[in-house]
């Protein structure tokens, strides 16, 4: 593996970035045990600032699930956003494509996907002949920006993860897909590699589910947007086969 590909890999979240716990002194050598992946590495500390009964996102209406998201204090990605971001598109969609998290000009704007991997995101619906807001939602893992675009640490996906439960819930879509690592690890409640779980179909509580490369990864990288092709026409193969068994 060239050493371009491991940094591609390692900033989308493929790879281990290892990072050291603990500072150690300048003339200190390292050994392997003193090194954690960054995912585990202690994130500050945060006390969730809702009585876990105030939050529970089951059961909720769309309007009640928005004000929720907009008010949620449950991880300490509430403290550095703007506004939460939960969602956009139509509710009656069969498609539901599924990011990571917000960024700087989602955070911004409180719409997904809306900064340089949302033009690509477009292009890809485009391929597939669907367009932002008709017949497909988007939503994202995490409804806060992650400080400094950083992966969201797992306790904060789970935290997040009843609103996205919950506008699934609601949505009823026919396909869903998560782009990138954190979504499908989101859903699919595993570990994920996107090399071996792309091209298949997986499920998620009875919804079939394909997993593809984040477009922020794409945008990076040419060596992979063949098999992002790929994974588009196997989506609109799929969808097909739904609609008409
Ligand atoms: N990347 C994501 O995963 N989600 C967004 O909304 C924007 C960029
Ligand atoms: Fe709440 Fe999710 Fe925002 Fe965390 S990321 S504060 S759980 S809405």
């Amino acid at each position: 593996m060239t050493l371009d590909r491991a940094r591609i890999l390692r900033e989308m979240g493929l790879g281990p970035v290892w990072k050291r716990r603990v500072p150690l002194p300048a003339d200190a050598v390292g050994s392997p045990e003193e090194l954690v992946p960054e995912s585990v590495a202690s994130p500050p500390e945060f006390a969730p600032g809702e009585p876990a009964a105030a939050a529970t996102p089951a059961g909720m209406t769309w309007d009640e699930l928005g004000a929720a998201v907009a008010a949620c204090r449950r991880c300490r990605l509430c403290e550095a956003r703007k506004q939460a971001v939960l969602g956009v598109g139509d509710i009656a969609a069969d498609w539901l494509f599924v990011g990571e998290g917000p960024g700087a000009e989602e955070d911004q704007r409180g719409e997904p996907f809306v900064g340089q991997a949302g033009k690509l995101l477009d292009n890809m619906l485009a391929a597939i002949g669907l367009r932002r807001g008709r017949d497909v939602y988007i939503a994202n893992a995490v409804k806060c920006r992650p400080p400094e675009n950083r992966t969201p640490a797992p306790d904060e996906a789970a935290a997040c993860r009843p609103y996205l439960e919950r506008q699934i819930e609601l949505l009823q879509p026919k396909l869903i897909v998560a782009l990138g690592r954190p979504a499908a690890q989101t859903l699919l409640q595993t570990e994920v590699k996107i090399v071996a779980a792309r091209g298949k179909l997986h499920d998620y509580r009875g919804i079939p589910l394909i997993v593809t490369y984040h477009p922020a990864y794409l945008l990076r990288t040419l060596m992979d947007k063949a098999k992002a092709w790929e994974d588009l026409c196997f989506m609109r193969r799929t969808m097909a086969a739904i609609k008409d068994p």
